[in-house]
C-alpha cells in the first residue's frame, strides 16, 4: 500500500489552477528518486536492468488496474499531446480515407490534427455533445474523438452513449481522458474506448510522462521509429523515474478518489455560496450537472479576465484566464465561444480549478481579493 501525504510547498501561494497542472505528490517524488538512483537502462541485459524492467511492467499493471484495462493495453508516452498524436495520426495512417469526427471543444492536441476529411460535433450551451448527431453518420474505420472531461469548463461527456454508437458502426472511439484520470472513475473496458490518452502531471506525477490505452487487438503504426520500445509503438529509452512516479500518483489518486471528491464537493458548495452572497455581477459558464466538481468557469461581465488574473496573481492567488496552454495566443477561448459566449464574455471569464487540498480559507481569500479588485475598479459590491 502506497501512503502518500500531499505536501503543499507553495508557501504563501493560493493555487487554484489544478486543471493546468498539479503539485507532485510525495509518493511520486519518492518513486522518481528511487529510479533516478536505480538508473539502469531497462533494455540492458544485466540484473540491475532487469529489476528496472520488471518495475516498469509493475507500473503498467498498476495503471491498467486503476483505469479498468489490461496491462498490455497501456503504452507509456511523454504526455497527452504525444498520446493524442500517436493515436489520431496512427488511425489516419491506418485508414487514410476514413472520416475524423471530433468535438469543437477538444484540446488543441486533438483539434490541430483535423484534416480535410474531418467533421466537428457541435456542443450545447453546457458544452455537451449530442451522441445522436453520430447516428447514421459513421462508416467503418472512422475515428470519433471526444474528451471525457473538458479542461476549461469541466463538462463530462456522455461517453458510454458515444461508444455504443461508434462500436455499432465499427468506427473507432478515442477519448482524451487527461482531465478525468485520477479525478473521476474511469473504466476503459466498461466505457468502451478503443483508445484513450492521459498525462501524469494532471494527477500528481511530474510533467513529461503520460500513457495511452489501446484496446487489445488494435495495432497502430508508430509516429517515431527507433529501438522498438513499447512494442515498437513508441521507441525511445523509457522515462523510468517518470513512469514509476506516475503509477504511484495514480494509485494514490484512485485509492483516495471517493474521499477527495467528497472534500471537493464541500468546497464547491462553499464557493457557490460565497459568490451568491458576494453581490458580484457574475455567471457560471456551465451548470453543475454532468460536470467535474473541481472546475469553475466564471464570467465577470464588463471586466477583463487577464486583468483579474494579474490582480489575483499580485496577491499570490493563481487562477487562469482560459486553459494554460492558450494563454499566449491572445485569442478568446474556442471552448467558451463554442458554448455560445460572445468574444467579450469569453474575455471576461476566469477558470478556478480546485483539488482535495483546497480549503474554505483559500476560497474566502479568493472572494475577498475579487471584492477588493471590483472596489478598486469603482464597483462597490
Ligand atoms: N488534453 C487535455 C484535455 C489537457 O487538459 C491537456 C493539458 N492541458 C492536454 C491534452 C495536453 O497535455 P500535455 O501538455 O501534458 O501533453
Amino acid at each position: 500500500m502506497i501512503t502518500c501525504v500531499e505536501e503543499n510547498t507553495m508557501d504563501n501561494i493560493i493555487y487554484l489552477d489544478y486543471a493546468a497542472t498539479t503539485p507532485v505528490l510525495q509518493c511520486a517524488r519518492d518513486e522518481a528518486n528511487r529510479y533516478m538512483t536505480m538508473f539502469y537502462n531497462p533494455s540492458a541485459a544485466y540484473d540491475g536492468a532487469k529489476i528496472v524492467r520488471d518495475a516498469i511492467e509493475e507500473a503498467r499493471a498498476t495503471i491498467a488496474e486503476c483505469i479498468g484495462a489490461d496491462p498490455e493495453e497501456i503504452y507509456f508516452t511523454s504526455g497527452a499531446t504525444e498520446g493524442n498524436n500517436i493515436i489520431i495520426q496512427g488511425v489516419q495512417k491506418l485508414s487514410p480515407f476514413a472520416d475524423f469526427i471530433t468535438s469543437e471543444i477538444e484540446h488543441h492536441a486533438v483539434l490541430n490534427l483535423r484534416q480535410d476529411n474531418s467533421y466537428m460535433l457541435h456542443v450545447d450551451s453546457n458544452g455537451l455533445v449530442n451522441p445522436h448527431d453520430l447516428v447514421g453518420a459513421l462508416a467503418e474505420g472512422d475515428l470519433v474523438s471526444v474528451m471525457m472531461v473538458n479542461n476549461e469548463i469541466g463538462t463530462i461527456q456522455p461517453i458510454k452513449e458515444i461508444s455504443k454508437i461508434t462500436n455499432k458502426a465499427n468506427a473507432f472511439f478515442h477519448s482524451d481522458i487527461t482531465q478525468a484520470v485520477g479525478h473521476i472513475p474511469v473504466n476503459c473496458h466498461e466505457l468502451g474506448f478503443d483508445f484513450a490518452t492521459a498525462s501524469g502531471h494532471k494527477f500528481g506525477a511530474p510533467k513529461g510522462v503520460g500513457f495511452i490505452y489501446i484496446r487489445k487487438g488494435i495495432k497502430l503504426p508508430p509516429l517515431v521509429y527507433g529501438g522498438g520500445q513499447e512494442l515498437g509503438l513508441r521507441s525511445g529509452t523509457e522515462n523510468t523515474s517518470g513512469i514509476m512516479a506516475m503509477a504511484a500518483a495514480l494509485k494514490w489518486a484512485t485509492n483516495n478518489m471517493a474521499q477527495n471528491l467528497k472534500r471537493m464537493e464541500k468546497i464547491q458548495r462553499f464557493f457557490i455560496n460565497e459568490l451568491e452572497k458576494s453581490g458580484f455581477n457574475y455567471s457560471f459558464n456551465h451548470t453543475f450537472t454532468n460536470h467535474y466538481v473541481g472546475n469553475f468557469n466564471i464570467c465577470f461581465t464588463g471586466y477583463r479576465a487577464e486583468e483579474i488574473v494579474e490582480f489575483l496573481s499580485s496577491n499570490n492567488i493563481y487562477v487562469s484566464s482560459g486553459s494554460a496552454c492558450n494563454t499566449d495566443s491572445g485569442e478568446p477561448s474556442h471552448v467558451l465561444l463554442a458554448i455560445g459566449l460572445t468574444k467579450e464574455q469569453a474575455e471576461s471569464s476566469i477558470r478556478v480549478s480546485i483539488s482535495n487540498i483546497t480549503t474554505e480559507k483559500d476560497i474566502t481569500m479568493l472572494v475577498h481579493t475579487l471584492a477588493v479588485y471590483f472596489a478598486l475598479r469603482g464597483d462597490v459590491t
